[in-house]
């Protein structure tokens, strides 16, 4: 085993960082480090900055887009980022009242109440209807992240 290390400057904020793997033997760690010495240029804490604005940028465009009249969310500025972010990947998806109602179709189908499918379809597009609501109408930043698995 050898460890092969790059230390690197990033372009964004100017820190030195550095990047460690391990390899079989030294030949292969200083292959590593020859091949890849100028590859790194951006350090951890910059590319989830830059990650993290990269998906603010593409949530508020789809907030912006998207045809619904969207509240303002409120909470911390964190929840509403993340939020922002949940609320914005839901409604992206032009389907989502399909998908509730096939996800109420597999939980019945699970709990074996087929047969009183009149009362399952009322309340399935009672959920749809509930959730198209909610879309324009939910402020708390902290529903939408409480629901995200639920979406
Ligand atoms: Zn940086």
């Amino acid at each position: 085993m050898a460890k092969g290390k790059i230390t690197a400057q990033c372009k964004h904020c100017g820190e030195y960082f550095t990047i460690e793997r391990t390899f079989y033997n030294r030949y292969e760690a200083d292959n590593w480090e020859k091949c890849y010495e100028n590859y790194y240029d951006c350090c951890s804490k910059c590319y989830k900055e830059q990650k993290r604005k990269k998906e603010e940028e593409a949530a508020a465009k789809i907030t912006k887009e998207c045809g619904y009249n969207l509240p303002e969310l409120e909470g911390s500025a964190k929840q509403v980022a993340w939020a922002n972010k949940i609320r914005a990947d839901f409604i992206k998806n032009e389907n989502w009242a399909i998908k509730i109602v096939k996800r109420w179709n597999e939980e019945t189908k699970k709990k074996k109440m087929v047969d009183i499918k009149k009362n399952l379809e009322v309340s399935w597009k009672c959920r749809v209807a509930e959730m198209a609501l909610k879309i324009e109408t939910e402020e708390s930043a902290a529903w939408w992240i409480d629901h995200r698995n639920y979406l």
